[in-house]
C-alpha cells in the first residue's frame, strides 16, 4: 500500500510492548500522522522521513552467536530468551505484525535485512552495555553504508545515561552516596510511555525465495541444546509473566512487602518462595521496564502514607545500584575487565586462562564440588535454576576470589555469564568488582566463613539439603562440614566425605588460606596506594 519504503524495528533488549521507547518511535515514524518526523522519545538521531502516507514497519531480532552458544550463555537462560520472543511474537502478530528471527552478527544481519525488505529506516534501542558502544557503532555504520537513516532511543535504563553523564559534570560518580544525591538533584526518571495500541503496522511483504517459516522462532533443540539442560528454570520468560510477576510481589502483604524491603534483611536461602522480587531475568531482557517498575513502586510506596524504606536498602534503591552500575559500564573503559579498566585495583589474581592449579580451582568452585556444601549448595542453584540471592552470589564470589580461591574475578564472571538467567554485564561486571574488593569496596578483611556464615540464616541446613541431595540425611551438627561426622554417622547418612566419595573433602583449609590471601589483599591495596601517591590510577574509593 503506498510506495513509503518500510521501516524497520531490531528488537533488542527491550522485548515488550510496554513503555518501549524504540518501539514507539519506530511505529510513529512508520504511521502516517503528519506530527512523525522528528517527534522522537529518545536522545538518537531523527530520521527524515515523509510524512503523510502510512510505511509497513518489519520487526527483527537479531539472534547473535554469544546468545545461542555456550560459555557464552547456557541453556537456561537461552530457554528464557525463547520464551520471551515466542510470547512476543504472539503479541505482535495479534496486532497484525509478526517478529522476524534471523542468525548471525548484529551489524551485517540488521543491514542485511534492511537490504532485503526495502527499509529506508533503522530504529533501535541503545545498548550501553561494555562493548555496546562500539557495537552500535558498527551497526549505525554498516546501515549508514545501506543508505539507511537511523533512529536510535533509551530503554534499558531509568535515565538517559547522557543525562546523568551532563548533570554529574561529565564524569560518572564512583560511590552509591555520590550517585544517589545526582539522581536526588536530577529528579524523578521520565515516567513510562503508554502500551503501543491494539494495531501495529503490517510487516512488508517477504522478499522472492523468502517463506514466513525462515524467520520463525526457533527452539532449544533446534539451536543445538536439551531442554533437559534447561529443566530447572524457575520463571517462566516473557512480558505477561514479567508484569504478573510484578504485581504478584507488589501486592504481597498489601504492599507492605515493598514497603518494609530492606536488602540486607532478605533470605539467602529462602528457596520455595524467594524473599525478594526475582525480575531480574525479565529486567535484564527487557521483559519488563526497569520505568515501569520503578513507577509501580513509588506508587505502593506512596499508598503507605510515607512511612517506607529508602535507598540503598529499599526496592528503589536496588533499581540505583542498578542505575549506577549501568552509567559506569557506559562511561568507564573496559569495565568488565581488571587489565586497562581505571575503576579496578591491579591484582595479582591466579588466572585459569594461563595457570594449570587456578584452572583446577575455579573448575571445582563451578562445578560445585569444593566440599564446602554452603558454597557447593549456591552453585548447584545457580547451575539448576540461573538465580540465586544476592547474598549467595556474595558468597559465591567471595569464596572464588579474595577469601579462599585466589582465582581473578573476571573468571567468575565468565562463569556467572554463562549461568545466570538474570546475567547483565554492567551488573555481573560491576558486582564483582565489588565483592573481589576491586572496586568500591575497601573492607577486603570481612571475609564469608564457608561454615559459619550461612549456617546463622539456616541452621538445618534445608537449603543444602535442597540443592544438593547427597547430603539430605546428613545431621544437622554436620550439615556445613560434613567431613567432620564419624565414618558411621556419614554411612547412616548414606553419604561418605573423601575423593572419589560421595561428597568430596574441602578444597582448601578455609582458616588457613582466608589468611594468606587477607595479607595479599593488604599488599595489593598498599602497592595500589604507592602507585596512586607516585602519580598511577587511584582506586576507587569505597561506598560500603
Ligand atoms: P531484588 O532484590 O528484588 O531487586 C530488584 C532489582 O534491582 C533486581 O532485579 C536488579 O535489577 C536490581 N538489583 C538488585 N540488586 C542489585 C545489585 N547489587 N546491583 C545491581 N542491581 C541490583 N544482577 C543481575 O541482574 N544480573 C547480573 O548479571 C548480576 N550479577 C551479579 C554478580 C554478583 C557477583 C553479585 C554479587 C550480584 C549480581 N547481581 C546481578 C545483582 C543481584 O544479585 C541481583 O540483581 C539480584 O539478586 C536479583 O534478584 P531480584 O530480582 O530478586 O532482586
Amino acid at each position: 500500500a503506498g510506495g513509503r519504503a518500510p521501516v524497520l524495528h531490531w528488537f533488542r533488549r527491550a522485548l515488550r510492548l510496554h513503555d518501549n521507547p524504540a518501539l514507539v518511535d519506530a511505529v510513529r515514524l512508520a504511521s502516517a500522522a503528519p506530527a512523525a518526523a522528528g517527534a522522537g522519545t529518545g536522545g538518537g538521531r531523527r530520521a527524515d522521513v515523509g510524512v503523510g502516507e502510512a510505511a509497513p514497519l518489519a520487526m527483527l531480532y537479531v539472534l547473535e552467536p554469544a546468545a545461542v552458544t555456550a560459555p557464552h550463555t547456557g541453556a537456561v537462560r537461552l530457554r528464557f530468551l525463547l520464551e520471551t520472543l515466542a510470547e512476543l511474537d504472539t503479541a505482535l502478530r495479534a496486532r497484525g505484525s509478526a517478529l522476524r528471527i534471523v542468525r548471525g552478527d548484529a551489524p551485517a544481519a540488521v543491514a542485511a535485512a534492511a537490504v532485503r525488505w526495502g527499509a529506508s529506516t533503522l530504529v533501535y534501542e541503545d545498548d550501553d552495555s561494555p562493548d555496546g558502544r562500539e557495537r552500535d557503532a558498527a551497526v549505525a555504520a554498516a546501515a549508514l553504508a545501506a543508505g539507511l537513516s537511523v533512529v536510535t532511543a533509551v530503554g534499558h535504563t531509568l535515565y538517559p545515561p547522557a543525562q546523568l553523564l551532563e548533570a554529574a559534570g561529565g564524569t560518572a560518580p564512583r560511590t552509591m552516596g555520590a550517585f544517589t544525591s545526582l539522581v536526588g538533584r536530577v529528579g524523578e526518571p521520565p515516567p513510562p510511555l503508554p502500551d503501543v495500541g491494539d494495531t501495529l503496522p503490517p510487516p512488508p511483504p517477504l522478499a522472492d525465495g523468502e517463506a514466513a517459516g525462515d524467520y520463525a522462532v526457533p527452539s532449544l533443540e533446534d539451536l543445538g541444546w536439551t531442554t533437559a539442560a534447561a529443566a530447572g528454570l524457575r520463571v517462566q520468560g516473557g512480558e505477561a509473566a514479567g508484569l504478573a510477576r510484578m504485581e504478584k510481589f507488589l501486592a504481597r502483604r498489601g504492599g507492605e512487602a515493598v514497603r518494609k524491603f530492606e536488602k540486607p534483611k532478605t533470605s539467602m536461602v529462602a528457596w520455595r518462595t524467594p524473599d525478594t522480587t526475582v525480575l531480574s531475568p525479565y529486567l535484564a531482557n527487557g521483559a519488563v521496564s526497569v520505568r515501569t517498575f520503578y513507577a509501580r513502586l513509588r506508587e505502593v510506596e506512596r499508598a503507605g502514607g510515607g512511612r517506607h524504606t529508602h535507598p540503598p536498602v529499599s526496592l528503589v534503591g536496588q533499581l540505583l545500584w542498578r542505575e549506577h552500575f549501568h552509567l559506569l559500564a557506559g562511561t568507564v573503559p573496559h569495565f568488565d575487565r581488571m587489565v586497562g579498566n581505571p575503576l579496578s585495583r591491579q591484582i595479582p589474581w591466579d588466572d585459569p586462562a594461563t595457570d594449570a592449579a587456578a584452572a583446577e580451582r575455579h573448575a571445582a568452585w563451578a562445578e560445585a564440588r569444593t566440599g564446602y556444601p554452603a558454597v557447593d549448595a549456591f552453585m548447584a542453584q545457580l547451575r539448576k535454576e540461573g538465580w540465586v540471592h544476592h547474598l549467595g552470589r556474595h558468597m559465591l564470589a567471595c569464596f572464588l576470589t579474595r577469601g579462599d580461591l585466589w582465582v581473578s574475578w573476571t573468571a567468575g564472571a565468565a562463569t556467572f555469564e554463562e549461568l545466570l538467567v538474570d546475567w547483565d554485564p554492567a551488573l555481573n561486571a560491576g558486582n564483582w568488582l565489588w565483592l573481589s574488593a576491586s572496586a568500591f569496596f575497601n573492607a577486603y578483611y570481612r571475609v564469608y566463613g564457608p561454615v559459619t556464615w550461612v549456617r546463622k540464616a539456616d541452621p538445618e541446613g534445608s537449603f543444602i539439603r535442597h540443592y544438593l541431595p547427597v547430603l539430605a540425611r546428613m545431621p544437622s551438627k554436620y550439615i556445613y562440614e560434613p567431613w567432620k561426622a564419624p565414618l558411621a554417622v556419614q554411612k547412616a547418612a548414606g553419604c561418605r566425605v573423601g575423593d572419589g566419595l560421595d561428597y568430596p573433602l574441602p578444597m582448601v583449609d578455609h582458616a588457613v588460606v582466608s589468611k594468606v590471601n587477607t595479607d595479599r589483599m593488604a599488599q595489593a591495596f598498599r602497592s595500589g596506594a604507592a602507585a596512586e601517591k607516585g602519580g598511577g590510577k587511584a582506586p576507587a574509593a569505597g561506598a560500603g
